[in-house]
């Protein structure tokens, strides 16, 4: 089953998502739990999270179907010791939100050295973070997404993402993420060479911790490194490796969410997924 939606916003309140996303067709979405610019957030409240859970039964949102992403602002391999300890502070307040929601995956941007220190200490500094935040919860997994390599990003690579959960003790609570802009202009030809992208990240990560997609057409060229989203159809990738990832059977169960430009264009997008997908 491919479960298709967009990340709506939960402004008003996160027991407003799913509400959203019913309205657009969705079987599946995204969203912040808390203000993704801001580092301080008012604890959800008890009303929330039962309206938030009561509206997801009744529209039929299981977890499988949700993939909340984390904040901006968090960065759990920063290089300098206090800024990553406020990073981890946060993860794990995202974290412990999720688990009042019950939800169990959590969508994250593994880190940025800041040109400050090597790609490896970095990623040793993001698995000991993860390791740490693991241990203070229960049950979320930690969905690491690949990035688009902007600036100093990390997790740009298969391998780095490799890396990183092999170095994360409780192999059961790490995931990963592909958001197919990123993929692609990190380098990855999803257009032209499908089927050796995905046979790499098969070989290198594994579909067993494939635990989201982000669907994104790119407005960055191959290989640019440029993360920029454009529309379905509108951008470099154009719709086939959307209708060749709806038909990949290796890809099933997970969440799959739009986070492209134009919240007006959701429902077409949503529809002609679907249609691909049957
Ligand atoms: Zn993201
Ligand atoms: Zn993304």
């Amino acid at each position: 089953m491919k479960y298709i939606g967009a990340h709506v916003s939960a402004a008003g309140g996160v027991e407003n998502a799913p509400l959203r996303a019913h309205e657009i067709g969705a079987t599946a979405f995204g969203l912040f739990t808390k203000n993704q610019r801001q580092w301080q957030a008012k604890p959800l409240s008890d009303s929330s999270i039962h309206a938030f859970k009561e509206n997801c039964t009744k529209l039929g949102y299981t977890p499988k179907q949700i993939l909340p992403h984390d904040s901006y602002l968090i960065n759990l391999g920063h290089p300098e010791v206090d800024k990553r300890q406020k990073s981890l502070d946060a993860f794990i307040d995202e974290l412990h939100r999720c688990e009042q929601l019950g939800i169990d995956r959590l969508n994250f941007h593994p880190g940025s050295h800041l040109r400050m220190m090597s790609e490896e200490a970095c990623m040793d500094l993001i698995a000991e973070s993860l390791n740490f935040a693991l241990s203070q919860t229960q049950s979320v997994i930690a969905v690491l997404e690949n990035t688009a390599g902007q600036g100093s990003n990390l997790g740009y690579r298969f391998e780095q993402l490799a890396y990183m959960i092999e170095r994360v003790e409780d192999k059961s609570r790490v995931g990963v993420c592909i958001d197919t802009c990123h993929a692609y202009a990190a380098g990855y030809d999803l257009k032209n060479n499908y089927d050796s992208v995905m046979q790499a990240f098969a070989e290198t990560v594994g579909f067993e911790y494939l635990k989201g997609m982000h669907l994104n057409d790119s407005k960055g060229k191959l290989g640019s490194r440029i993360d920029r989203h454009h529309s379905l159809g509108e951008g470099e990738l154009g719709w086939e490796p959307f209708e060749r990832i709806m038909q990949d059977d290796r890809i099933d169960e997970i969440p799959m969410i739009l986070e492209t430009i134009n919240p007006n264009r959701w429902p077409e997008e949503i529809a002609q997924l679907k249609d691909f997908s049957s």
